[in-house]
């Protein structure tokens, strides 16, 4: 197990366990439902809330050990310093914003985001936290957007559903000329396809109830510090955090003020059904985004389909920087056809997709997005995220490329 560059992803995460210790030669970790951890002396219970004590836990509610085997697998796979898991990805973001932000601090964000991160933006903005979303496919954008209290800059890999794809190596590189935070969210993309760390990003946020889990049976989320932020300099460090290796300090305010204070936790059934899934991350993501493209390419090609959103064609706009960075365009699509009226009817003669929200499960979901999960944004402001009335989304499952494919021909072809 010695010479982890030299391995894949896929090798890497199937034996990632065995490196932080195996109890009775047990392959699978166990999982520790335990809330209580209790000790022979009361010296070690004061040792392990001071944090004198290696890998000792003294209540769930910042840890176990099923979480933190599951922490370590995914900060090996991001290239990390260390991670803190939390309830869902929300919960994962809702720590970020709100514990390494203050008020009179400003937020530069992407404009396409996921719908209940720009949600959390208006409670943010209710804190006094001010949060300007720009158009991040130009770094211009998010250059012209800093002032003199921007502290963090946040986009997402590929957004969904428009899967506008930020200039995230330039965007990078200003964050760090400037000093500020670079907050990538890598949940469509995952590490198997992209690692934020390559483009200076100093946290990365996974939802893990997407394709890390991989099979829709648990929710997750997860901040990874990828330790290339120097937090020395970072205001909302509480002063009593300010104190030993800085590298560490913003994983230490995020356990404490975040999973700790707020309360979002993962538990130990979930972790460890994520991390299960987890094991088949490579292999599942292969297909889904080889069925991707072939039903974008298909899409794309067919006379009742006006528009189709995938990074993986060469018509998307940030095609270039997509073919750059990510090892494929991901199992998340969305297209608009010519005409809305035939939309929902052309939806129900779908055989195989489930009409369902939510995203990266073993099966193919659709959604028309306006009616659904923009139901509560204004249609300017819809009109901003290039969300279209007959905008329907896509999340690719396991299903055969071929049989996918078919379906969507013969529920086109009533058109
Ligand atoms: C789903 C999603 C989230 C939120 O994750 P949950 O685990 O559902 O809370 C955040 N960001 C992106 C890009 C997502 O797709």
């Amino acid at each position: 197990m010695s010479n982890d560059k030299e391995q894949g992803l896929a090798t890497r995460i199937v034996h990632a366990d065995r490196r932080f210790g195996v109890a009775h030669h047990a392959i699978r970790k166990p999982v520790h439902r335990s809330v209580q951890y209790g000790f022979d002396t009361v010296e070690d219970l004061i040792d392990v809330f001071q944090g004198k004590l290696k890998n000792a836990y003294n209540y769930s509610r910042t840890g176990t050990p099923t979480t933190a085997a599951l922490e370590a697998k995914l900060t090996a796979l991001e290239g990390g310093i260390g991670s803190v898991s939390f309830a869902s990805g929300m919960g994962a973001l809702s720590a970020i914003f709100l514990t390494l932000l203050r008020a009179g601090d400003h937020l530069v964000s992407a404009r396409y985001v996921f719908g209940g991160t720009n949600s959390l933006f208006g409670t943010m903005r209710h804190l006094g936290i001010e949060v300007d979303k720009v158009d991040s496919c130009q770094v211009a954008n998010v250059e012209a957007a800093i002032k003199p209290n921007t502290r963090m800059v946040f986009v997402e890999t590929i957004a969904n559903p428009g899967t506008e794809v930020p200039d995230l190596a330039a965007i990078g590189e200003l964050c760090a000329e400037r000093g500020l935070l670079f907050v990538v969210d890598n949940t469509i993309t995952s590490p198997a396809l992209f690692q934020p760390k390559s483009v200076k990003a100093g946290l990365v946020v996974n939802s893990l109830s997407k394709t890390i889990g991989g099979h829709g049976v648990a929710l997750g989320g997860l901040v990874t510090d990828t330790g290339l932020f120097a937090w020395d300099n970072y205001p909302a460090i509480a002063d009593e955090y300010r104190k030993g290796d800085p590298s560490l300090w913003g994983l230490t305010q995020l356990r404490k003020k975040g999973l700790r204070d707020m309360g979002a936790c993962l538990s130990s059934d979930a972790a460890d059904q994520i991390a299960i899934g987890a094991e088949t991350l490579a292999l599942r993501i292969e297909r889904t985004s080889r069925s991707a493209l072939a039903l974008a390419q298909m899409l794309a090609a067919h006379p009742a389909v006006s528009r189709v959103n995938y990074p993986g064609l060469p018509s998307h706009p940030q095609h270039a920087i997509a073919k750059a960075l990510f090892k494929s365009a991901s199992w998340l699509l969305s297209f608009d056809l010519k005409e809305t009226d035939a939309l929902l009817p052309f939806i129900n003669r779908l055989q195989i997709p489930l009409r369902a929200t939510g995203l990266g499960d073993t099966r193919t979901l659709i959604i028309p997005v306006a009616p659904t999960i923009y139901n509560e944004t204004p249609p300017p402001e819809r009109a901003l995220m290039n969300i279209t009335d007959s905008l329907t989304r896509v999340s690719v499952g396991l299903e055969e490329t071929e049989d996918l494919l078919a379906d969507f021909e013969q529920a086109l072809s009533g058109i």
